[in-house]
């Protein structure tokens, strides 16, 4: 991974630039909780092969904190800007992050942030290593929703064999090998909670590569809205003509000419045209 010297205070500042360029009303929301960062923010180092981030939300103060752990990658900067999209959307609609019949897509707003940050620093820090993370992440979300996927499909089966649950998951199309990791590393289960919503994100996203003005009215209303069941939430998606998996493979494509084919596609199921 290579590795990089920005110091925090770059990472604040990327952050800051990230936003004041992305739309007027979202870097206002996102100054209210930027002018606090010195006491809500907090930089640690860690080496734990890959960066962590965490926004805690606090309903009672109405306050974001956000602890980066940094891996010293260019992760560092785009996890920076996640968090902080968790903060602005908190500050924004508080139900968005406490709605329970919204929290099966609470990574969506953050998950399309990231497309349009790595975008961003790419062009920005002039690397193309952050299309390899977006790579690997793409790999990852298929095996876990692929994973998930099967797993549901299984607790209806009578399988009492291995020779049995080979030949079911061959059926599917799918990876043996690549389910069984995904399953024993619990990653369908870890990983579900960003991969669901990383499907619809690609679909805003590619609104916004035609139609910047549309796809963030779209983000406003489904940072605002307030609804009565998990299913009006996820039809108000559909609505919005968010179909996941819709543009999926475009973007694929998209992410694997952008690493120039220093890494092989192998992805069982993914086709690449
Ligand atoms: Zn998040």
């Amino acid at each position: 991974m290579k590795q990089c010297n920005l110091s925090n205070d770059d990472i604040l500042e990327l952050t800051h630039d990230f936003y004041k360029q992305f739309d007027s009303y979202f870097f206002k929301k996102f100054m209210g909780v930027f002018k606090y960062r010195k006491d809500i923010v907090s930089f640690k180092n860690y080496d734990g092969g890959g960066t962590l981030g965490t926004c805690y939300e606090l309903l009672c103060a109405s306050t974001s904190y956000i602890q980066i752990l940094r891996d010293h990658n260019i992760g560092d900067v785009t996890t920076t800007i996640h968090e902080f999209m968790h903060a602005t959307s908190f500050s924004i609609n508080p139900n968005h992050l406490y709605d329970p019949n919204k929290d099966f897509l609470s990574e969506f707003d953050t998950t399309f942030i990231n497309l349009l940050a790595t975008d961003y620093i790419s062009q920005n820090l002039k690397t193309e290593q952050i299309y390899a993370n977006s790579f690997n992440a793409l790999v990852d979300h298929y095996n876990s929703i692929n994973s998930a996927y099967i797993l549901d499909l299984i607790k209806d089966e009578d399988i009492t064999s291995n020779k049995d649950l080979s030949s079911f998951i061959k059926s599917h199309e799918a990876n043996l090998e690549i389910i069984l990791h995904y399953i024993k590393m619990d990653l369908p289960f870890y990983l579900f909670i960003y991969s669901l919503p990383f499907i619809f994100a690609v679909e805003l996203y590619n609104i916004y590569k035609t139609d910047k003005d549309k796809a963030i009215y779209l983000l406003k209303k489904i940072i605002n809205a307030n609804c009565n069941s998990k299913e009006e939430y996820y039809q108000m998606m559909l609505d919005f003509g968010l179909i996941p998996g819709r543009h999926l493979n475009t973007y694929a494509v998209d992410i694997n000419k952008k690493v120039k084919s220093k890494i092989k596609l192998n992805i069982d199921g993914v086709k690449m045209t």
